[in-house]
């Protein structure tokens, strides 16, 4: 496995892999790596011959009051992972080497930039899709590799990917959870083991949206107040926002008629967590969309 920090050098080493006949499989990440990111590894290992990881801790996407200078940063560990994962190659810039003096293009999605994390977080997938676009230049893979973890933010670059006609396919991996349902996340780092105990709210709030979807609720506004109601009444947990929304346009969706995205983002201490779960009606049946609601984690 190489481990390269410059754009120069990242490009040449994977021309060499895709003259030799190799398909480019790319995994962007933020590093402090975890089983979240190794199914993404995984995933790209199984379709590609060619496995690039970049690990970038993006100032851009932090907005000035957020954690980016303590934002986790474990590179020997991450390499330790990369390595055991068969990964071939990570590319690991400096800020400076992605941002450098004299920089000033950003990419911006507009409206789906604009909602849910979008509003609380101004700016912030302005820099996320400035950084994916830059990475998808940087490695022209064949298939890049998100997590629907962020659901946004992959809806987000799918459309920045059909937009700007960036001739590489998406693949968008199922959300990796502890056995207690807390979706891994760099950021449970900064749990205390209280508010641990307490994340799982996420987990139990989207739960408890599809067990009322499955009793035939389809009034998303009651939907919604009692995931609301179960989020507050967690001792230390502030609520971001809970929505239930069209998973293409991620607009609210008054009434549930097909699958619909339930977004929460939730603050514990000095974390913020978001989740999402996709609500799947009895009557629509979905190819290929397993219910989570309904296996017995
Ligand atoms: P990050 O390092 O947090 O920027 O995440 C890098 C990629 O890993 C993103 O595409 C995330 O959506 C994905 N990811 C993060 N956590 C998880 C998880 N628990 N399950 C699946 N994918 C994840």
């Amino acid at each position: 496995m190489q481990i390269v920090a410059t754009i120069t050098e990242t490009r040449c080493i994977i021309q060499k892999a895709r003259n030799e006949g190799r398909r480019i499989g790319f995994v962007p990440t933020m590093g402090a790596l975890h089983e979240g990111h190794a199914s993404l590894i995984r995933a790209a290992r199984r379709e590609t011959d060619f496995v690039v990881v970049s690990i970038f801790v993006n100032p851009t996407q932090f907005g000035p009051n957020e954690d980016y200078q303590r934002y986790p940063r474990t590179p020997e560990a991450d390499w330790a992972l990369c390595r055991r994962e068969g990964v071939d190659l990570v590319f690991s810039p400096s800020v400076e080497e992605m941002y450098p003096p004299g920089f000033c293009t950003w990419v911006e999605v507009t409206r789906l930039q604009d909602v849910l994390c979008g509003r609380s977080r101004p700016g912030h997938f302005r820099g996320v899709a400035t950084v994916v676009l830059k990475l998808l230049n940087i490695v022209q893979p064949d298939i890049a590799y998100f997590g629907q973890k962020d659901a946004q933010q992959a809806r987000i670059i799918r459309q920045l990917v059909h937009d700007l006609n960036v001739p590489i396919e998406i693949r968008v991996c199922p959300i990796v959870r502890e056995a207690d349902g807390l979706a891994l996340s760099s950021r449970n780092a900064y749990l205390s083991p209280q508010e641990r105990q307490h994340a799982t709210v996420l987990y139990r709030a989207l739960q408890l949206a599809q067990e009322l979807v499955n009793q035939g609720e389809c009034d998303t506004s009651r939907i919604r107040q009692r995931m609301v109601d179960l989020i507050t009444a967690t001792p230390g947990a502030t609520l971001d926002y809970a929505e239930i929304v069209d998973p293409e346009t991620l607009q609210p969706v008054a009434q549930i008629t097909g699958p619909a995205l339930a977004a929460l983002a939730v603050r514990l201490g000095s974390a913020r967590l978001i989740d999402n779960q996709l609500l799947i009606p009895q009557t629509s049946s979905v190819p290929g969309v397993r219910n989570e609601a309904q296996s017995d984690i």
